[in-house]
């Protein structure tokens, strides 16, 4: 499926960090709570490292205590894409931007976490670039 945003891969590299290149690009994660956003409070909006499409919001950001920023739920439901994901011996659901189809984090369902999906989106910090809101 193509997407909005599609760049040749040396584009792709020359525009990112090499670290933000290995997790965006190759689906890489970052340590746990090494994240610029793992513990961050402020209100705004989370957008897409890789292209700016806006994902998630802090509303839905919670304390998972996992190491990375956790979600509920994503900005618009369209924001994301969900792809089955087998790598490393298991069976996860990857999340990517469904704009520029980078690779965010992975979704995680019937955890017992006490939000209103019971889905936590694990995402990398590095995916993300938080706008503050206003005021
Ligand atoms: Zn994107």
């Amino acid at each position: 499926m193509p997407y909005d945003v599609e760049k040749p891969d040396e584009q792709w590299r020359a525009e990112l960090s090499p670290s933000e290149y290995a997790v965006l690009r190759q689906a890489a994660t970052e340590p746990a709570f090494t994240g610029e956003y793992t513990d961050t409070r402020t209100e705004g909006v989370y957008s897409c490292r890789a292209c700016g499409a806006e994902l998630f919001t802090s509303t839905t950001k919670f304390e998972s205590h996992c190491g990375w920023p956790s979600f509920y739920d994503p900005k618009d439901t369209g924001a994301v894409e969900l792809v089955e994901d087998r790598s490393h011996g298991m069976v996860r659901t990857e999340v990517r931007c469904a704009r520029c189809g980078s690779h965010l984090g992975h979704v995680f369902e019937g955890e017992g976490y006490a939000t209103p999906t019971d889905q936590r989106y694990c995402i990398n910090s590095i995916s993300l670039t938080l706008q503050p809101a206003e005021g």
